[in-house]
């Protein structure tokens, strides 16, 4: 697997750092109030499964699967709901937690969609960010690090739904690319 790629973007042990600095932040931010966090699947879950680990106050979680209509690589903005969430969020502070905002358009899409089923709060962290390709106009409130235009797979992110399980961040070869008909 490591072998198909081109370079390493951002090592296990900085990810590890990053992860505990924002559930630092977050468990200060939340301090004595409820916090639902939402994962969206299937990028999220390894991140997901460190962050709230580094959150030091009571969390509830739950998961939504969406898919973008659009190419492989670059998402339309309509978003269909593969999986909603088991939870009612009304009154609730949910943090949404993405693997990589790159548009913003599936996020953007998503957000309106919870908001109007009323949740006390909303807030955003993504472990990665693209903000020079963005579209949709989204605050980011927890940011792991702003990365530059590249596909980038590992630690959850996939390539035809390989690759989730490094444990870095890295960047293809791009004959694999083009050994997959992109
Ligand atoms: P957006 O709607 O922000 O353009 O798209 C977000 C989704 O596109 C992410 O959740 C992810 O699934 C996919 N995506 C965007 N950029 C990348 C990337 O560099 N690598 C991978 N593996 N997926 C990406």
């Amino acid at each position: 697997m490591e072998r198909d790629l081109l370079k390493i973007l951002i090592s296990t042990e900085d990810i590890q750092k990053k992860v505990k600095e924002l559930g630092e932040t977050i468990s200060r931010d939340y301090q004595g109030q409820n916090l639902l966090v939402v994962g969206i699947l299937k990028g999220s879950v390894i991140f997901m499964g460190d962050l709230i680990r580094a959150i030091k106050i009571p969390v509830q979680i739950d998961f939504m699967e969406v898919s973008s209509y659009g190419r492989s690589t670059e998402s339309s903005g309509a978003v269909r709901i593969l999986k909603d969430l088991e939870s009612n969020i009304e009154g609730k502070n949910i943090l949404i937690v993405e693997d990589i905002i790159d548009t913003g358009l599936t996020l953007s899409y998503l957000l309106d969609m919870l908001k109007a089923r009323k949740p006390g709060s909303i807030r955003i962290c993504t472990l990665l960010n693209k903000p020079s390709r963005r579209k949709a106009s989204l605050k980011v409130d927890y940011d792991g690090y702003d990365i530059p235009d590249e596909f980038v797979v590992g630690y959850g992110l996939d390539y035809g739904e390989l690759y989730r399980n490094l444990p870095f961040v890295g960047v293809l070869k791009p004959e694999i690319y083009a050994r997959c008909g992109e």
